[in-house]
């Protein structure tokens, strides 16, 4: 018997489906052949947390590094029985077969359970990109020796001890100094790879900072000549590249001057036609772009629908960082679109045609989808599975799904073809440049045009009639134009898992020759499975914020990292280098023992910066804290400056310049709340109820309030709580929990109403008004003998009781 290990409980079933069930029990299901199909519940075994070892419980500087090889490792508590079934099972069987996801995470989860558990028998691996029945039964039956993937495995494995390692020691670090230096009580958690994701936004947010717009001057020129007339736009040649704007008004207005009225000729005249390639097939990142662009999703959203459409069998496996296919994924590609074509709602988005790809580099490289392929459709059809629970689509899942096929589809569609003419016609030496475009044939565009904001919209795209060179042109009118330089833009969610990809450059896929797309992507940070995750992670931290797809910088992310700018651990590049060196290891290009060391080395390095960390923490320290978020509660009586609100007191932030203005937030055993401080700051009265009488019998209220920097206090009295003045002896009339009473009722007084009267409650505010004009507003809702009824009510001071006045 052998045991078939999955990664989670559907997965499992999907497999013993595929193969022929012959009875399910709760943690496994037994096979028609024999073999049984268990499962892993996503990770069963977790590294054990540093205050589980005796050494690094306490967090102090003398304990770092955190650098322990094994690391400990315990079955989570909840998913013991599964994993004692696991056990078992293993313990009888003949052979084991990795089902597990096909990528490294799916590797570790496996692996780890396998060491765990010290199994030595036969190991075979299952690797699909996708879960529709067929695929897992021709899987089956071209199992694979698992030791092909023992490197990924390795460097799964030393990923894992290291990002674990780097992250505990530089968090306690930063911590620790944090605490020791700038007195504040705050977790500062850094990490390999989520410190350089977070050095990106802050370089941008710097940018955006920093930047001062310029005003600059363009040139348009329009001509005439024998053939038509056209716009172009004044440009020179420089050392730096073409130059199109000018830095002053004088300076456009010389070469206007210069031009107008003179008489030029076309310099150079080009016109010719474009093919238009439809773009690449996606990855999980490229679908995530287009997914914000099309569809206005974020990448949270995109991933968790890409998750579902794949555990539904609609799509290939999602987690992949290529874009290519490889031949025979191509080919199956065509039968799959094939079988669809017939029954799907989207039919008219296929060519008539499905004519294979291969052959073309764009789509179907094998050297380019080795691990995984690109992300493209089953041939499952929605619309087969409208009424079924587990398998329909919900409104933005299909979404998501059609945005896929449409993508996929586009490549079989005929290239678009456009007309590109470029003109430059010069005038008294001066030239000028005029483009435009012309769609001959739309192509796939007919019904796919993804949304392209790189684009600049400024380009003057007007048509060209046919010209010629020599051709002569007469300037018929000059006209300048001011603009001013554009900020830099602020990143999306989906720029920054690109800048991930590409270790901080921003990479045009579709236009980077595909050998250095290799290269760059190999330096990239983090996983594709595991990039969004750490975009999460920065928001949960509240290092970042993402709004509207946007990210900002917080206020502690930005002082976080002027703390660590200078330290490796935020260093894009050194980051990068070692992702490509856990790439080689993957790829059996590089010695794990040998990478380890060095990952050791750097763990040991975190530490050195400690004496850095103090002086630039010293150095940072102004009036506000660093790192906690300080709710600020009004302005210093003493010296103008924020007073904030602190553990235990709403303190001014002007200490450092000497002031020593604060208010305590406990007074007389009762707390006074942010909100009371601040009315206190703005000079109002603030009651506090409940004080505690000196010999514990009881409690009082009392008015606190502000006189200079110090808290004066006063008594209550029954003018305070005033409701109105008394109907019958004109003294104050207070609320009860029950009734609103005079206040002379112990000298006999005897006004006195109820709270509630017909079913409805009397708000204080009503009752101000009826003891200040004698009647309500109209209240509504009360209950009389024939139903619900609305009346004012006014005082029966002769019968002691509400009456209905008009
Ligand atoms: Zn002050
Ligand atoms: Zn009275």
């Amino acid at each position: 018997m052998r045991v078939i290990l999955a990664e989670k409980p559907d997965m499992g079933r999907n497999i013993a489906e595929a193969l022929g069930v012959a009875k399910k029990e709760r943690h496994y299901i037994t096979l028609q052949s024999g073999d049984v199909v268990t499962w892993a519940i996503g990770h069963l075994i977790q590294q054990q947390l540093p205050d589980k070892y005796p050494e690094y419980k306490e967090w102090k500087l003398e304990n770092l590094p955190f650098v322990p090889y094994p690391l400990q490792l315990e079955v989570d508590p909840s998913k013991e029985e599964q994993m004692k079934v696991i056990g078992d099972l293993l313990s009888r069987s003949t052979g084991c077969v990795i089902a597990t996801d096909p990528g490294r995470e799916g590797e570790h989860i496996a692996r780890t359970i396998l060491e765990y558990l010290g199994y030595k028998g036969q190991l075979q691996r299952l690797w699909i990109h996708d879960l529709t029945p067929e695929t897992i039964r021709t899987g089956f039956g071209e199992l694979r020796p698992a030791s092909e993937y023992d490197n990924l495995a390795a460097a799964a494995k030393i990923r894992s001890a290291v990002d674990f390692w780097v992250g505990i020691t530089a968090t306690r670090l930063f911590s620790i100094t944090a605490k020791e230096v700038a007195k504040e009580n705050v977790k500062l958690s850094a990490g390999r790879v989520q410190t350089p994701t977070l050095r990106m936004v802050y370089d941008r947010e710097m940018a955006i900072q920093n930047f001062k717009p310029e005003t600059f001057f363009v040139l348009k020129a329009h001509f005439q000549t024998e053939q038509g007339s056209y716009a172009g736009q004044w440009f020179k040649e420089t050392q730096d590249g073409i130059v199109y704007r000018f830095k002053t008004k004088q300076d456009a207005e010389d070469i206007l001057k210069k031009v107008t009225g003179k008489k030029g000729q076309v310099l150079h005249y080009v016109s010719k036609d474009v093919k238009r390639a439809a773009p690449m097939f996606f990855d999980g990142t490229a679908l995530r772009v287009a997914a914000r662009k099309e569809l206005g999703f974020d990448i949270q959203k995109t991933t968790k629908l890409l998750q579902k459409i794949y555990d539904k069998k609609y799509v290939t496996y999602p987690r992949t960082s290529s874009r290519h296919l490889s031949t025979n994924a191509a080919h199956q590609l065509v039968e799959r679109l094939k079988k669809l074509q017939l029954k799907t709602k989207y039919g008219h988005f296929f060519p008539e045609e499905i004519a294979s790809l291969v052959g073309k580099k764009r789509f179907v490289d094998d050297a380019k989808a080795t691990e995984h392929h690109a992300v493209v459709p089953t041939e499952r059809n929605p619309d087969d599975y409208k009424n079924d629970p587990a398998y329909q689509l919900s409104p933005d899942e299909e979404k998501l799904y059609e945005l896929i096929l449409k993508h996929t589809l586009a490549a079989f569609h005929p290239e678009g073809l456009d007309r590109e003419t470029e003109v430059i016609t010069e005038v008294a030496g001066e030239r000028f440049l005029s483009k435009s475009l012309f769609v001959l044939s739309p192509g796939w565009r007919e019904f796919y045009n993804p949304k392209d904001d790189e684009k600049p919209d400024d380009e003057d795209r007007s048509p060209i009639p046919e010209l010629h060179e020599g051709l002569s042109a007469s300037l018929a009118k000059g006209e300048l134009a001011t603009g001013k330089t554009s900020k830099p833009k602020r990143l999306s969610d989906t720029d920054l898992e690109n800048l991930m990809k590409y270790a901080g450059r921003h990479v045009d896929e579709e236009q980077v020759d595909a050998d250095v797309l290799q290269q760059l992507k190999e330096k990239g940070i983090g996983t594709p499975a595991t990039r969004v995750a750490i975009i999460e992670k920065l928001m949960r931290d509240e290092y970042i914020e993402v709004k509207k797809n946007l990210v900002y910088l917080t206020a502690k992310g930005q002082n976080f990292l002027e703390l660590v700018y200078e330290h490796p651990i935020a260093s894009v590049e050194l980051t990068g280098e070692f992702e490509q060196k856990l790439e080689e290891v993957a790829d059996g290009r590089r010695d794990p023992e040998a990478l380890l060391l060095e990952f050791r080395d750097f763990t040991y390095e975190i530490l050195k910066y400690k004496d850095q960390l103090q002086s630039k923490i010293a150095e940072l320290l102004g009036n506000k804290a660093l790192f906690v978020h300080q709710n600020e509660v009004g302005s210093c009586p003493l010296c103008s400056k924020p007073i904030v609100e602190r553990e235990k007191s709403y303190s001014c932030t002007g200490w450092k310049e000497g002031c020593s203005f604060s208010i305590w937030k406990i007074y007389r055993q009762v707390s006074i709340s942010s909100t009371q401080a601040k009315h206190l700051l703005a000079g109002k009265e603030v009651l506090l109820k409940g004080i505690p009488k000196k010999d514990n019998d009881g409690t009082y209220d009392l008015f606190i309030f502000l006189k200079g920097s110090s808290i004066e206090v006063r008594f209550p009295t029954s003018e305070d709580f005033s409701l109105g003045a008394c109907p019958r002896c004109k003294q104050p009339v207070l609320e009860n929990q029950y009734n609103y009473r005079c206040s002379q009722w112990k000298a006999g007084c005897t006004f006195k109403l109820s709270k509630d009267f017909l079913g409805q409650s009397i708000k204080t505010s009503q009752m101000k008004k009826l003891l200040k004009s004698g009647k309500t507003d109209p209240i509504e809702g009360l209950s009389g003998k024939k139903g619900p009824f609305t009346a004012r009510l006014g005082y029966d001071s002769e019968l002691n009781r509400y009456c209905f006045v008009r």
